[in-house]
């Protein structure tokens, strides 16, 4: 059908900015990564991927905040870039370390690696050349205006080389740190495994003067595991060491023979268990049992299994009657004995 036109009109309007990104639109999009890059090769090894993992991504976002590179609006949860943080986006704009690319390519020789046709320590070695490669780029190209943050100012000699330690925005670090045949001293001042805390002057001091610093608790977000470690000098080689704190070792206490394999019976601090019952974590993280599955807990249904009740288990096969509160806060009276079929404690039942 022709019409005739009747009327024309022109309008007049301007382009408004993107929307600033919230908490939510940007984890989205770091989940779409993929799309902001123009190659199409690379576009498809980060489909299924995107920048960080479903676990990682709100630690990142919530590691810019703390590292003040950004604040987050309580109400809105609108993003706005901190001065600091507009400082790091110039510093590291034109770097391959902030394209989704590198990611990409990343993602892409690891597809390559599960399929058998790049060796799991070719893509190392590749990943560990591209990154020293960065960080060398990186410190190269430190501008002044980011050193001027915060004046530096020299808090203690050097214990490895003798020179200045000095503490600025974000390190604390010898003056000969980077220097050719310089210096190893170099401690950030906001490093991620302290859960975005600050490495305290006191601690460094206490490094510096003592030879270590006290026990520092930090997290592995990689093992998502609680740890304590600290510092320490090592003079000899002229470098700052880790030192994890050793793990309470609870002495496990024999107490008997295993009826299932002869094995040791072994107290520990929450459970009675056999010196052959192995538990391991499997590649998803979850606890798998193996060997020997005889293992008593120390307390069942608000019960606790006392030293005279195992030796009863151990060498009469069961315990005396004891009491036990059931789920629904019921009380019921059994012997406890240990199944082997099920490789569990059970209950038995007086008639
Ligand atoms: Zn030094
Ligand atoms: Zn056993």
């Amino acid at each position: 059908m022709v019409l005739p036109v009747t009327k024309t009109e022109l309008e007049e309007k301007q382009t408004t900015p993107p929307k600033p990104y919230t908490t939510a639109t940007l984890l989205k999009a770091m989940e779409n990564a993929g799309r902001l890059t123009s190659k199409a090769k690379l576009r498809q090894a980060l489909k299924d991927h995107g920048i960080g993992t479903a676990a990682t991504r709100q630690i990142l976002i919530d590691k810019n905040e703390q590292l003040g590179y950004w604040t987050i609006d309580k109400k809105s949860r609108i993003i706005k870039l901190t001065d600091s943080g507009n400082r790091i986006i110039d510093l590291l704009k034109d770097n391959p370390l902030v394209k989704v690319d590198l990611t990409a390519q990343w993602e892409e020789k690891l597809a390559e690696v599960s399929s058998g046709n790049l060796s799991l320590s070719d893509f190392s070695e590749i990943a560990k050349k591209e990154a020293s490669a960065i960080v060398a780029q990186i410190i190269g190209s430190q501008t002044e205006s980011f050193r001027q943050e915060e004046p530096a100012q020299v808090i203690a000699s050097c214990p490895l080389c003798g020179g200045q330690i000095q503490q600025d925005g974000h390190a604390y670090k010898c003056r000969n740190y980077g220097q050719e045949a310089g210096c190893n001293f170099y401690l950030g001042r906001y490093p991620s495994w302290l859960k975005g805390n600050e490495l305290q002057p006191h601690e460094v001091l206490s490094l510096i003067n003592t030879g270590k610093s006290s026990f520092l608790k930090m997290y592995s977000p990689k093992k998502r595991r609680n740890f304590q470690a600290r510092f320490t000098l090592n003079l000899a080689e002229k470098k700052i060491d880790f030192e994890f704190k050793p793990r309470k070792q609870i002495l496990a206490k024999e107490i008997g023979i295993c009826p299932l394999d002869g094995g040791k019976i072994l107290e520990s601090d929450k459970q009675y268990v056999c010196q052959n019952h192995r538990v391991q974590r499997d590649q998803s993280g979850h606890w798998q049992e193996s060997g020997c599955p005889f293992k008593v807990f120390k307390t069942m249904l608000g019960t606790k299994i006392t030293m005279a009740d195992m030796q009863a288990m151990l060498n009469q096969g069961q315990t005396e009657v004891k009491e036990f509160t059931g789920k629904k806060h019921q009380l019921f009276r059994a012997r406890l004995i240990f199944d082997e079929n099920q490789g569990r404690t059970t209950f038995r039942f007086e008639n």
